[in-house]
């Protein structure tokens, strides 16, 4: 298993863990880029949004639920947040697992790319 993500979801690589539950695992980023910067996984290996297929509608539905109820436990629901999926090489992914990056706690600029 030679997946950074699934290492931590393996318990085999450390992370600052904030949720966990049967399906998802959330945990700072090592690199932060804002107050809050938060990943989401799903436990399960899934390389990257492209491999995602209609049968997996309902766990992307919970993925995304999941992200704002994060914002909101971490407090940065009110004023704004950021959830960003980097997809592929030009896209900007680096750590080929899919994860939801959770942003906020300043005011964040307004360029995409
Ligand atoms: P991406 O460019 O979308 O693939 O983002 C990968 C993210 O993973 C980056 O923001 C990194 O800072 C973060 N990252 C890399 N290694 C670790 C790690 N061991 N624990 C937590 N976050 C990590
Ligand atoms: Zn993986």
């Amino acid at each position: 298993m030679d997946c950074l993500f699934c290492q931590i979801v393996a318990g085999k690589t450390p992370a600052d863990k904030v949720y966990e539950d049967g399906e998802f695992l959330a945990f700072w980023d090592i690199h932060p880029q804002a107050p809050v910067h938060i990943l989401i996984v799903p436990k399960s290996h899934i390389s990257s949004l492209t491999e995602l297929t209609g049968e997996q509608q309902d766990l992307l539905g919970r993925f995304i639920l999941l992200a704002k109820e994060l914002a909101e436990k971490e407090g940065i629901s009110a004023d704004g947040y950021r959830l960003t999926i980097n997809c592929g090489a030009e896209g900007g992914q680096l750590v080929p697992h899919l994860h939801l990056h959770l942003l906020g706690g300043r005011r964040l600029d307004d360029q995409l790319g």
